[in-house]
């Protein structure tokens, strides 16, 4: 039963649009509850990041036991920062979206560490809140529900409780990538309505190539990424978002690049930044991989040890794109 592939899907679209329900409860709470925004301790992690990774991970620990989990938070942290008022926050997020009454803190907090078997053929890669920096600023962020099997990314599901369903400027808010390995990608409407199959874009001509990185150029590399804009003519204009909702926007065609060289040599990406976004793109037509043209590899634990950046595209500018990041980068080095 749990080996059904449409099952993976299905449980973690519906765990999904519960986190993202999350997120938004708190979105919405945090005028009359300034509390319910801050951010806990040193890191951008609030109570919706708790929420959210332990109302996903109920979900998957009761309906797949037997596979294993890589997930960003982890419930020490929340017990060592929290105060009494933080914790009871965390708890009644947790009962409002599962309808479990009866959930404590303990309970809540076991399931935010839920690790699954260790060494399963089938992993979940886990971020509760991709890009909490644009959460706090009420841009962009995802929720990012990725499947590994044996390393190799299988099925994603991106929630963007944010993003515009369509590329039109007036679309209403809320977009879901769903991606089954050989199945292909859809996008729905996070609060109802059918899925359509999406597919990247046909744009091959540098002058019309769009490109997206991250809001925070502590995440990457601007002066490379200019190089790059410049050495190759790309005329498609920048766009700066958050979080793996870049993903999305080349899945469907509303970009053809999404360029994230290393911030510094010894960055090593996170699984759970780039399992979701990486089979949401490849199943839409694109192409991923690092910045020397190597596909990610998601084998290695939490961290992409083995890969420097990533590149995702269209599939048809890639080979540019890298020929030209060869080309920059030994500039740079000169
Ligand atoms: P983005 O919104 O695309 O900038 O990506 C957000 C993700 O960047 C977060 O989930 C972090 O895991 C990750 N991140 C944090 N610091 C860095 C860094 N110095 N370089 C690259 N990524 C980072
Ligand atoms: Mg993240």
């Amino acid at each position: 039963m749990s080996e059904d592939p449409t099952r993976f899907l299905e449980v973690a679209r519906e765990a999904g649009r519960a986190a993202a329900a999350v997120c938004r409860a708190v979105l919405e709470a945090a005028p009359a509850a300034p509390d319910a925004m801050a951010k806990l301790g040193k890191e951008p992690v609030t109570v919706a990041d708790y929420g959210s990774q332990a109302v996903v991970l109920r979900a998957l620990a009761a309906a797949f036991p037997e596979h294993g989990v890589i997930a960003e938070e982890g419930s020490e942290a929340l017990r060592a920062m929290a105060d009494e008022g933080t914790a009871r926050q965390v708890v009644e997020l947790v009962r409002r979206a599962t309808g479990e009454e009866d959930a404590g803190f303990d309970r809540v907090c076991a399931w935010i560490d839920h690790e699954g078997v260790p060494g399963a053929d089938y992993v979940w890669a886990l971020d509760p809140i991709d890009g909490t920096k644009g959460f706090l600023r009420r841009e962009q962020y995802a929720v990012a529900i990725g499947l590994l099997h044996r390393g190799r990314p299988f099925a994603g599901v991106l929630v963007c409780p944010n993003l515009p369903v369509s590329d039109e400027p007036e679309a209403p808010r809320g977009a879901l990538f769903c991606a089954l390995r050989g199945q292909g990608c859809t996008l729905e409407p996070l609060d109802g309505g059918p899925a359509r199959p999406v597919r990247v874009s046909e744009v091959d001509d540098p002058a019309g190539v769009r490109v997206l990185g991250s809001v925070e150029s502590a995440h990457g590399d601007p002066a490379l990424v200019r190089a790059v804009l410049e050495d190759l003519g790309l005329g498609g204009g920048m766009v700066r978002l958050d979080s793996q909702c870049k993903y999305g926007v080349v899945a469907r065609g509303g970009a053809e690049v999404y360029l994230r060289p290393r911030s510094r040599p010894d960055y090593r990406e996170n699984v759970w930044d780039h399992a979701a976004g990486a089979i949401v793109v490849e199943e839409a037509g694109g192409r991923v991989t690092d910045l020397d043209g190597c596909p990610l590899d998601f084998s290695k634990g939490r961290k992409l040890v083995d890969n420097r950046g990533v590149l995702a595209t269209n599939g048809l500018v890639h080979d540019l794109l890298l020929e030209s990041l060869a080309r920059c980068e030994a500039r740079a080095a000169d």
